[in-house]
């Protein structure tokens, strides 16, 4: 299989038969993110001969030593979402060559990705299996997307939503705990939950911001003109999201960057996450969280 740098994919991914498609990250700026820092963009040279390989490759692999089939494929890359429909139709109909029996195509999308595509593009798209996009949406509060520099604001994210959700294309949300600073993390909580109950996310799931040297972000904090909340107030942030949001959905908060593991169904278990989250902020000790998360290694 080709595979570019390091690897992302959502926990929920993991059965997926992962395809490379793209590598990198087409926007690259924003101030937090450190992820594909070795990495420029690229839609690599012969795609679809690749891509065809890897198919064989996989086919051979699932079908053959493994004998089980594929029901999803997830694209790797920041956001695969970006290339052009017909590229993306291509895509689908190599993977539907080697895998007839598979149901569904996921990958990571910037909220620009969604933009570029017109309504019938969204719904061919769906048809052609596109479905289970996983967005970072970050948060719902726009200062802190505009000094992050996330390239778009609550109201796009809640426009091109509204987009997916009449195609037909469900989508999960990645919140980042801290992104609003400290003393906003339950404005931005807030902002986020007001966005968030106007779509239908089907899972939110939460990681904590863990500030890494390289990042542009730690120049500000070097510079005083940005501050990160204590991992107490983190968990106060998550609280109040999890305290506003008014939809059904998921919420979860399983990766390395949460020292605390949190999961449940919304509504149902609302009141057994701020139960759990009330404890955490009650007796937790913010210097252990703190070397947690010094102690972490890159994402
Ligand atoms: S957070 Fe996502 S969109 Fe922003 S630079 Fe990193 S990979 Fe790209």
């Amino acid at each position: 299989m080709h595979y570019t740098g390091t690897i992302w994919r959502p926990p929920y991914e993991a059965s997926s038969l992962l395809l490379e498609v793209t590598a990198g990250c087409t926007h690259h700026n924003c101030k937090f993110c450190t992820l594909y820092d070795d990495l420029p963009f690229k839609f690599r040279k012969s795609p679809m001969e690749d891509i065809e390989a890897d198919l064989k490759e996989a086919k051979n692999l699932y079908c053959g030593w493994l004998g089980r089939q594929v029901s999803r494929v997830f694209l790797t890359g920041a956001n695969p979402f970006v290339l052009s429909f017909h590229h993306l139709m291509e895509i689908s109909e190599r993977i539907k060559k080697y895998f007839p029996e598979n149901r569904t195509i996921g990958c990571f999308a910037r909220i620009t990705d969604v933009t570029s595509k017109t309504d019938e593009e969204l719904l061919a798209l769906r048809k052609a299996g596109y479905d289970g996009l996983t967005i970072g949406m970050e948060t719902g509060d726009d200062d802190a997307l505009r000094f992050m520099n996330k390239g778009y604001v609550s109201s796009d994210l809640i426009e091109q939503c509204q987009r997916l959700d009449r195609a037909g294309i469900s989508y999960s949300f990645f919140y980042l705990t801290s992104i609003s600073g400290a003393g906003r993390g339950e404005i931005g909580a807030r902002l986020t939950a007001g966005v968030c109950n106007q779509l239908h996310p089907i899972l939110i799931g939460a990681n904590m911001l863990t500030i890494y040297p390289e990042s542009a972000l730690y120049t500000e904090i070097q510079r005083g003109t940005w501050t990160e909340e204590s991992e107490i107030e983190k968990y106060k942030e998550i609280r109040t999201l999890v305290d506003h949001l008014e939809i059904p959905t998921t919420f979860a908060a399983l990766g390395a960057s949460n020292a605390f593991q949190l999961y449940g169904v919304l509504p149902q278990d609302k009141a057994k996450l701020l139960k759990e989250l009330d404890t955490i902020i009650e007796t937790a000790s913010e210097a252990e969280l703190r070397q947690y998360r010094t102690r972490l290694p890159h994402l």
